[in-house]
């Protein structure tokens, strides 16, 4: 099937030429006369299928030229970077066309922006915080938009943006068609949009959360910080083929302490990315790693939704994400476009509910490799780690017996939500040793 045989017009067929691309990935041929047709949609393929063209190319088949001034196309992202990114994709696609599309992010000058709505635009690309702000300013009318895009929906529509997304909404015109498109999906976020949105048409290329064939897992059971710290150094010195790695960690601070071990033994090869930096430090982290200047990246979850990196040939999780959806979103980050991946996940004893909660997800274990012998097993605790060891000592005593917080409650529910019923992988988790063993 080549893009011959969708209804694009010249200007999209050149600009696909000229991209090299020779026929649609299956989310982009199923989406595309779905979009065509003005109904609602969720579409649900694996990470790196091409899911962006999947909803651009409709979008621009369809919008005609026209000079007025309030934008007709919203698409919406959690992150500034994948504001940058998708604008870039438009950008390669209307080549041909004189279309008008803006990027609106936070961490930037918001005059420049609201100058740039005011000489009028066709497509807005935004976060939604600057978005809200923008239209406060009362610059940017939404009362025009015909087709809204919410790209990483589960994301979007999870605890954090939820609100502040779905209040914003109701400000926006009813008559619109919406299109929603992720990875991953759960029946909570399915709940919210059955609620929120008009019959929307469910296109699933794969079945939510499913990894790519393409990248190949692995885990270690690695015990403590420091520890986690010489299998990476290790591994990075005794196998070139990590040559673009992007390290995954949980939190800024953490992101910042593996930044500054890894820097030490690697300088000048390591960038990192959280969002305490400037926008300035992030855009340039971000470039220099994705043009190859640098060799690896230490990253917050904020680059594990939909950015496309160039021939990322591994991702690192130094911890074990707490969410299944997490790790799927982190490991597509490599694996892209049909490329061939390594994720390597470092897991501690803490953890390893996380592993069993991702397993069952994906209805897979993940194949086990032991520390090489030469990696040191560190027994120095890092300030953070020392109170979970002294929490957990206590529990075992028993003398502060342990009541779960609020939080705990909550990954419960959240891992029941994501069970899919797969027996087999627990049962297998069962057995599994779970100790720190060299072979
Ligand atoms: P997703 O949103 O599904 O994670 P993206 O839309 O970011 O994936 O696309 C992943 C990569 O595949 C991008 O580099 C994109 O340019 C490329 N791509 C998209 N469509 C095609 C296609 N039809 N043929 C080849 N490469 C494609
Ligand atoms: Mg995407």
């Amino acid at each position: 099937m080549s893009f011959e045989k969708l209804n694009l017009n010249k200007p999209l067929i050149s600009a696909l030429d000229d991209l090299g691309y020779i026929e649609p990935t299956p989310i982009q041929e199923r989406a595309f006369p779905i979009i065509m047709s003005g109904k609602d949609v969720i579409g649900i393929a694996q990470t790196g299928t091409g899911k962006t063209f999947a909803y651009l190319l409709p979008i621009l088949r369809s919008l005609k030229y026209s000079d007025q001034r309030h934008p007709r196309v919203l698409i919406i992202v959690p992150t500034r970077e994948l504001v940058l990114q998708i604008v870039k994709e438009i950008e390669k696609l209307s080549v041909y066309t004189s279309t008008r599309f803006l990027a609106i992010y936070g961490g930037t000058n918001i005059n420049t922006q609201k100058q740039l709505v005011y000489n009028g635009v066709d497509i807005i690309v935004a976060t939604p915080g600057r978005l809200v702000d923008l239209s406060l300013t009362g610059i940017l009318r939404l009362k025009d938009i015909k087709q809204l895009v919410i790209d990483e929906v589960d994301q979007m529509l999870s605890l954090g943006f939820r609100q502040q997304l779905l209040s914003f909404l109701e400000t926006m015109p009813s008559k619109k068609q919406t299109l929603m498109f992720s990875a991953t999906m759960n029946e909570e976020i399915e709940a919210v949009i059955t609620k929120y949105f008009y019959e929307p048409v469910k296109i699933e290329v794969a079945p939510h959360g499913t990894p790519l064939e393409k990248i190949v897992q692995v885990c270690y059971h690695v015990p403590n910080f420091n520890t986690k710290v010489n299998l990476l150094e290790y591994l990075l010195k005794h196998d070139d083929s990590l040559n673009k790695v992007l390290v995954f960690s949980a939190t800024k601070k953490l992101a910042d302490n593996v930044y500054e071990q890894l820097n030490q033994r690697f300088p000048n090869e390591v960038v990192v990315i959280h969002s305490n930096l400037s926008q300035t430090a992030r855009i340039n982290s971000l470039k220099q790693f994705h043009e190859g200047t640098k060799r690896v990246l230490v990253a917050t979850d904020i680059v594990a939704r939909g950015l496309d990196i160039t021939d990322v040939t591994h991702v690192v999780n130094f911890d074990t994400p707490e969410t299944p959806e997490d790790y799927i979103h982190r490991i597509g980050r490599t694996g892209r476009a049909n490329k061939d991946g390594v994720a390597i996940t470092f897991i501690n004893e803490t953890e390893q509910e996380f592993q069993v909660a991702i397993e069952t997800m994906m209805n897979k274990a993940i194949p086990y490799e032991s520390i090489p012998e030469e990696v040191v097993i560190s027994k120095v605790l890092t300030d953070d780690e020392i109170p979970k060891m002294v929490d957990k000592i206590k529990q075992k005593k028993g003398k502060d017996k342990y009541v779960p917080g609020p939080a705990f409650h909550e990954k419960k529910e959240k891992n029941k939500k994501v069970n899919l019923g797969s027996a087999s992988v627990k049962e297998k988790m069962k057995g599994k040793i779970r100790t720190y063993r060299r072979s």
